[in-house]
């Protein structure tokens, strides 16, 4: 299965939110891509998830929050739980994004814990992982990107999709080779079916990283890429409904 998901980050106002639904809209429907059955998601930022559900929802567009916390409710200042995510209409959660393991600190025993988290309040969790530039330069890529999937042995299998994003692919422009993103994904299905086996193969790999109308179509074409997941495109309905139609 195809799909395509848009991190909107800390970008957007209410009002850009809404206007942004609209255009992408009125030009997806159901007789194009997602009727293909390309899952399409917009993880917008907490203020703005009821709203966008309300608009996208009924058009069998998902929407996921950025992050959540592993613990349903409590004294957790300034966070988001799984039950709320639900209830602000999300079907899914971005996790362990390279900017929240940057500068919020995020462990992989943390995120082992959020992972187990959202399949207990029915949420599908984007398992986001990548190495750095200096990782990939010491020749250490497959080695983080296996570290990272570790927390799969002892979360176990459910419902996930992996995001494949190198650190120094996201917002620079500079989108990883198809020989490298190739190697990556490979190596991904491969620790996949390690921790998950059987249903290793259920799970759809994503590539994310300076994503664009341009380069989508290549990056589609490389085996076992699954989709995207778009920062900086994504905040175009133009582009983003471009995408969409492009992995139909
Ligand atoms: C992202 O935020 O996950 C991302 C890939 O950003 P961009 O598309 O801007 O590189």
């Amino acid at each position: 299965m195809r799909c395509v998901v848009a991190n909107w980050k800390m970008n957007l106002t209410a009002a850009e939110a809404a206007a942004f639904c609209e255009t992408l809209l009125e030009r997806i429907t159901p007789q194009s891509s997602m009727g293909q059955g390309v899952e399409v998601g917009i993880a917008p930022p907490f203020t703005m998830l009821g709203l966008v559900s309300s608009l996208v929802r009924t058009r069998g567009i998902e929407v996921f929050g950025q992050n959540g916390h592993a613990e349903p409710k409590g004294a957790f200042t300034g966070e988001v739980s799984m039950p709320q995510l639900r209830d602000a209409g999300c079907s899914g959660v971005l996790l362990g994004h390279s900017e929240r393991r940057q500068f919020f600190g995020e462990t992989d025993a943390a995120l082992a814990k959020k992972v187990k988290a959202a399949w207990q309040w029915d949420l599908l969790p984007v398992l986001c992982i990548g190495e750095t530039l200096e990782q990939r330069d010491a020749g250490r890529t497959l080695e983080v990107l296996g570290q990272q999937l570790s927390i799969l042995a002892e979360t176990g299998p459910g419902p996930l999709r992996v995001a494949y994003e190198p650190v120094w692919a996201i917002g620079t422009g500079r989108r990883a080779e198809a020989g490298q993103v190739e190697e990556a994904h490979a190596f991904i299905r491969a620790e996949l079916q390690r921790h998950l086996a059987g249903t290793a193969y259920e799970v759809p790999i994503l590539y994310g990283g300076s994503v664009t109308p341009d380069n989508f179509p290549e990056l589609l074409a490389i085996p076992e890429v699954s989709g995207g997941l778009v920062g900086g495109a994504s905040l175009d309905p133009v582009k983003f409904a471009d995408l969409v139609a492009q992995a139909g």
